[in-house]
């Protein structure tokens, strides 16, 4: 902000301060100024001219310190907001994590009606022996998208453990839930996931539905679904079982 022309109507710090010492040269360049008044003057505008660029180079190293901070702040508020991210999601699948989802599930049974759905992979060992353990990465991280893109804007998907995922829909109807289920169920086993460098992988999911209406607590709804896909794995597997 210092040492240029201001443009017009844009205020110029220094403008007033410029225009004393200006004053004063001309003073002392004025013939009718007496000797003695000139030897006053001249120390003292030299005094002031010092000043003025002091002050300037101070305003200059404000200037610098405040870029310096903003730059910083906006980096601190990226990383505060990673963090965040990373404190919810799962690094694998994007997916919240466990924690993220105790949290969201405790908000929606003080909301009001939902359904909840856990899903478990079929037979994954399987796959990591079959395929290895890095595809079996790939076909985690390929599986939550593909539910991801299927599931509403309002619902959530949460990666619950190793390979059991968790759908929370705003849901309310056991009907609508099972349709929800079953769609989820059917668009992954329709189309095996295409993984580099492997056969495309088949995959089903079990799935335990439970519509959480008066729930006491997470854990209870929790246990209520786990029943339910424990009896689908006992059923036979790639299928729905509503919890009771
Ligand atoms: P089921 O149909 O009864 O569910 O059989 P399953 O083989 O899926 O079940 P099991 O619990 O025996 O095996 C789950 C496997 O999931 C074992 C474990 O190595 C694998 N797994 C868990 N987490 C991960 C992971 O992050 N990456 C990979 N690749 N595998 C994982
Ligand atoms: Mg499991
Ligand atoms: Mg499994």
């Amino acid at each position: 902000m210092e040492g240029r022309t201001a443009a017009p109507g844009e205020f110029n710090l220094f403008e007033r301060e410029e225009g004393i010492a200006e004053a004063a040269q001309r003073a002392l360049a004025s013939p009718a100024l007496g000797d003695d008044c000139r030897a006053m003057l001249a120390p003292l505008l030299d005094g002031y001219r010092h000043l003025l660029r002091e002050t300037r180079q101070l305003i200059r190293i404000a200037d610098r310190r405040e870029r310096d901070l903003n730059r910083l702040n906006r980096k601190l508020e990226a990383l505060t907001r990673t963090l965040a991210y990373q404190a919810e999601h799962d690094p694998l699948t994007g997916a919240l994590n466990k924690g993220a989802l105790h949290a969201r599930i405790g908000q929606l049974l003080a909301a009001g009606p939902f359904s909840l759905l856990i899903m478990d992979i079929d037979h994954f060992k399987k796959i990591n022996d079959t395929f290895g353990h890095l595809a079996g990465d790939r076909v985690l991280a390929g599986l939550a998208d593909r539910l991801q893109d299927m599931i509403g804007e309002g619902d959530a998907l949460g990666r619950f453990g190793g390979e059991e995922f968790i759908v929370l829909s705003r849901e309310g109807s056991l009907l609508k839930a099972r349709m929800l289920a079953e769609r989820l169920r059917r668009g992954v086993e329709a189309e095996p996931f295409e993984i580099d460098g492997t056969a495309p992988i088949p995959l089903t999911l079990s799935i335990g539905l439970a519509l959480a209406e008066s729930e006491a607590s997470v854990d209870a709804l929790l246990a209520r679904a786990d029943v339910a896909l424990y009896v689908a794995k006992e059923n036979g597997r790639n299928r729905v079982e509503v919890a009771g």
